[in-house]
């Protein structure tokens, strides 16, 4: 009925434990896992990484572009200050757009359009260049006849509608060290009637702009990048859009390790027209990235899952390991309340039969005495169990190690209880080697736990009473076997049975007395004497008990964490 109740209580326990980690823990992380899971399948399914870096990497094309133009436009402002007026002689004229282009090399030609006609200046360094000479020629030609046509007008109005008045337009150029981009500004002048059809202009030198401007800007940007974009370095390049269908892209200017391919993302260039400027990673394409990342978070989310699950089984395995500490707890305090109760009835009983003088015979007198003898010996043994033990959990439990004849020690610890275990019809068998060398140990103790083993031989002994104790020299190392032919421990509780509290399920167990601190105690005692205890059983046939203590020198002083498990 007992047994039923306690088993109750335990599966509600355990019940509750496994509701709660359920509902508290599993449950969350369960839910967490899933989410994070598909929100990862649906950043992969979206690709939302790839979409994100193309997006950032727009807004920097569009910040680059704007930087570019303003360079540009601020140098074509500065030459426009030093430009003649359209009122001033032709070799005045001739004169400060000579003056516009010895203060920018940048510039290949400088040009005027007024009602007396076009002044077109050319570098004089430059100009003895076929290619020059040829573009200066067409330009002078083409713009003579553009502006002075009714387009002049209506171009003068189109770049009063720009930004700074200024207009760009973009062609090719050729060079002899290859094709260029000609880039040419036209304005108006400042102070001139916007009736007026006056425009003046300036090109720019297209190997400037290949050589210099082009990569000075590009290595500029691809590196203040690279420190934005988590050290994945960045490469950029400018090209001319007009690329037929299916051909390669033929880079104008391209930063350091631009490689070949395509770029991620362009963005034709408004102040630079017929070019665009193109960005991506060097050596690696961003959905080769995106599925690094993605392979990464999912991995990270597994281990970070298999950790998860890990604790909780971890968790799980605490609790129910304190909750069964917790239980044997409550059974030790039966257990040992009976164990008091039984020597306590029987001393008293038979205190009282004497007491009471109806004993006559001295053989049965003799008797009851030992029983009294006997029952008190148990109750000590018990009490001290119980204070060694609760000494131990307080780590107040101190050893006083000295040299020690052992076979002498093993020899008194038997002879004392020699009596009882013949009374008890066991037949001792003893194998005592009396060459060992002397040993350092705490005598109280090492008697303490022989007596421990030899009560639980006894103890747990039903038709064949033997008792074996056997002391020897096994190298390093003195070995203090006590074995029975008992009932014997299962395979399964031979780990358990030196943890405090412990007892055998066997029902051959429950109903012999016990409080499941002795082998505890063993432990404890071996283990602080730098030894170690292990048993050899088979359930039916018996067990053995060896306890083995190290010649060698002393071990240190128990520290206080070494409390009994
Ligand atoms: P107790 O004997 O008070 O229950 P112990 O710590 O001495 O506590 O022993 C723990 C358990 O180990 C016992 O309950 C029993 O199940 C098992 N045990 C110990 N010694 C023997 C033995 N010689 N034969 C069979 N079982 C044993």
């Amino acid at each position: 009925m007992k047994l039923k109740k306690q088993n109750l209580v335990g599966g509600f326990n355990r019940y509750r434990l496994v509701i709660t980690l359920g509902l508290a823990v599993l449950l969350p992380a369960a839910a967490l896992i899933y989410v994070n899971f598909n929100q990862l399948r649906m950043f992969e399914r979206d690709k939302v990484l790839e979409a994100m870096i193309h997006r950032d990497f727009q807004g920097a094309l569009a910040i680059d572009e704007k930087t570019m133009s303003q360079k540009t436009y601020s140098k074509v402002e500065d030459a426009r200050d030093m430009f003649p007026s359209p009122d001033e002689s032709a070799v005045a004229k001739e004169r400060k757009l000579d003056n516009v282009l010895a203060q920018c090399s940048c510039f290949e030609h400088a040009f005027l359009f007024d009602e007396h006609g076009l002044i077109l200046q050319t570098q004089p360094g430059q100009i003895d260049d076929k290619f020059v000479r040829d573009e200066h020629e067409y330009m002078a030609d083409s713009y003579n006849t553009w502006f002075g046509s009714k387009d002049g007008k209506m171009e003068v109005e189109s770049i009063n509608k720009r930004p700074h008045h200024i207009i760009f337009s973009g062609g090719h150029a050729k060079r002899s060290d290859g094709p260029g981009y000609l880039l040419t500004a036209f304005f108006v002048l400042p102070d001139v009637s916007t009736d007026r059809v006056v425009i003046g202009g300036v090109t720019f030198d297209p190997c400037y702009l290949k050589s210099n401007f082009f990569p000075e800007m590009l290595a500029q940007f691809a590196n203040e990048k690279t420190t934005d974009q988590g050290g994945n370095h960045i490469a950029m390049i400018i090209y001319p859009v007009d690329v037929p269908e299916g051909r390669e892209i033929r880079p104008l200017s391209a930063s350091d390790g631009w490689g070949d391919g395509k770029p991620e993302v362009m963005r034709k260039l408004d102040s630079f027209p017929g070019l665009a400027m193109g960005i991506k990673y060097q050596g690696v394409s961003v959905e080769a990235l995106g599925a690094q990342w993605m392979h990464r978070s999912f991995l990270l989310l597994g281990i970070l899952s298999l950790l998860a699950i890990g604790g909780l089984v971890l968790t799980k395995h605490m609790v129910s390991k304190e909750m069964a500490v917790a239980r044997l707890k409550s059974d030790f305090v039966s257990n040992v309340s009976h164990e008091l109760r039984t020597p306590l009835a029987l001393i008293r009983l038979y205190a009282e039969t004497l007491e009471l003088g109806r004993i006559t015979t001295r053989e049965k007198k003799h008797q009851y005495y030992r029983i009294i003898r006997k029952e008190s010996e148990r109750l000590t043994a018990l009490i001290n169990n119980i204070l060694d033990f609760s000494r131990i959990e307080a780590g107040h439990k101190e050893y006083e190690f000295r040299e020690t004849d052992i076979a002498d020690l093993v020899r008194n610890t038997l002879d004392s209880y020699r009596y009882q275990i013949e009374q008890q019809g066991f037949a001792l068998e003893e194998s005592i080697d009396s060459d060992l060398p002397a040993v350092r140990v705490d005598r109280e103790a090492i008697a303490r736990a022989l007596v421990n083993l030899v009560n639980n031989a006894l103890k747990y002994s039903q038709d064949e009473k033997y008792l074996g104790v056997k002391l020897y020299r096994d190298n390093g190392s003195v070995k203090l076997e006590v074995a029975d032919h008992g009932i014997g421990i299962a395979r399964r509780d031979q780990t358990k049975i030196f943890e405090k509290f412990y007892r055998a399920g066997d029902p051959l167990v429950h109903n012999t007395k016990g409080s499941g601190l002795g082998l505890s105690l063993v432990r404890h005692i071996t283990e602080a004497h730098g030894g170690e205890i292990e048993v050899e059983s088979t359930p039916g046939t018996g067990s053995k008990f060896i306890m083995s203590l190290p010649l060698v020198a002393a071990p240190p002083q128990v520290s206080n964490s070494n409390a009994v498990h």
